[in-house]
């Protein structure tokens, strides 16, 4: 029982309608280790620069994750994202994206990293998402993408594609990479590259799960506030595969849509705080209560009023 991520290590600066923070700790793959972290044991690769210090290891430390995988590159400046949000937080503005230690990475896999049994490919260039994949023997791997990489990449992220066996996307980034106007016909078409699974994730109105002969979507968990949808879809894939590699790596129908349970409920928590202040907080138990309530809310029988 092992789980790998390599993405993106980062500071972020971020505003909403309800607030905004200059630089606080992001990456899709730390709102992805520390939302897995929940559930199994995780390493995380990537590069880091001089401004990450021992405040920011001690946050993924903290939660149990292993850094060893994580590259500090001297002299270099850590990956740097900038974004703002609409008043529906649905919409998100891309302002900066300074790649830094990024540019010049060449992932390197330790032992151990190499023969975890499951491996997602956060989102990061798709170059370097397939040198880490050609390095790990593990038996299941992920991949997350996005615009930026689809507009910038993306015959490399086609052929990194072909080489995973489940794909987590947003509905919109998987119309763009397919041109194909329904959901269905997009992960048909995914599904011809090589993986067998297909989550869209389709931010506040939930995520879908498309099979081989399997169908099944699942609203997102109805909030009250939502502070900061940034790391929504990395903690709903942390959740997911890392539930997914506590059961040993199965991928039936029924364990996937647990696993969707798992994620939606972890990234429910995620959205109520900036960035992955969340998990400062967060324990097990809560993800439990939530998985049991989406659990009644999704039943069509069986249900008694109140
Ligand atoms: P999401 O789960 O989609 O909200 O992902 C948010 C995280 O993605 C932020 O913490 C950013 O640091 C990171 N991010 C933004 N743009 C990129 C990019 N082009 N490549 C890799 N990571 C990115």
């Amino acid at each position: 029982m092992s789980l790998v991520v390599v993405g993106s290590i980062a500071f972020d600066a971020v505003k909403t309608p309800f607030g905004e923070r200059e630089r606080m700790l992001g990456g899709s793959a730390v709102h992805f280790s520390l939302a897995a972290s929940y559930f199994t044991d995780v390493r995380v690769v990537g590069p880091v620069g001089d401004d990450f210090g021992e405040g920011e290891y001690a946050v993924l430390r903290g939660h149990g994750v292993n850094t060893d995988d994580i590259e500090h590159v001297e002299g270099g400046k850590t990956f740097f994202w900038a974004g703002e949000y609409e008043w529906n937080v649905n919409i998100r503005h891309t302002l900066d994206t300074q790649l830094n230690v990024f540019g010049e990475f060449q992932p390197k896999l330790s032992e151990g990293a190499k023969q975890a049994d499951v491996l997602f490919l956060a989102n990061i260039q798709p170059d370097l998402q397939r040198a880490v994949r050609e390095q790990s023997s593990a038996k299941i791997a992920g991949l997350d993408s996005m615009n930026y990489w689809i507009e910038s990449a993306r015959e490399s992220l086609l052929r990194t594609i072909g080489t995973v066996d489940l794909i987590l996307m947003n509905d919109d980034e998987v119309r763009q990479l397919t041109e194909e106007p329904t959901l269905l016909r997009a992960a048909r078409k995914i599904m011809e590259l090589g993986p067998r699974v297909i989550v869209v994730k389709q931010g506040e109105y939930g995520a879908s799960l498309f099979t081989e002969d399997g169908f099944f979507s699942l609203p997102s968990y109805p909030l009250e506030k939502v502070v900061d949808p940034t790391g929504a879809g990395d903690s709903f894939a942390g959740g997911f595969f890392g539930y997914l590699d506590a059961q040993g790596g199965a991928t039936d129908d029924a364990t996937l849509r647990r696993a969707m349970t798992y994620g939606s409920a972890v990234a429910s928590y995620w959205v109520e705080e900036f960035g992955c202040e969340g998990a400062d907080r967060l324990s097990r138990d809560e993800i439990e209560e939530r998985f049991e309530a989406f659990r009644s809310m999704t039943a069509v029988e069986g249900v008694t009023a109140g």
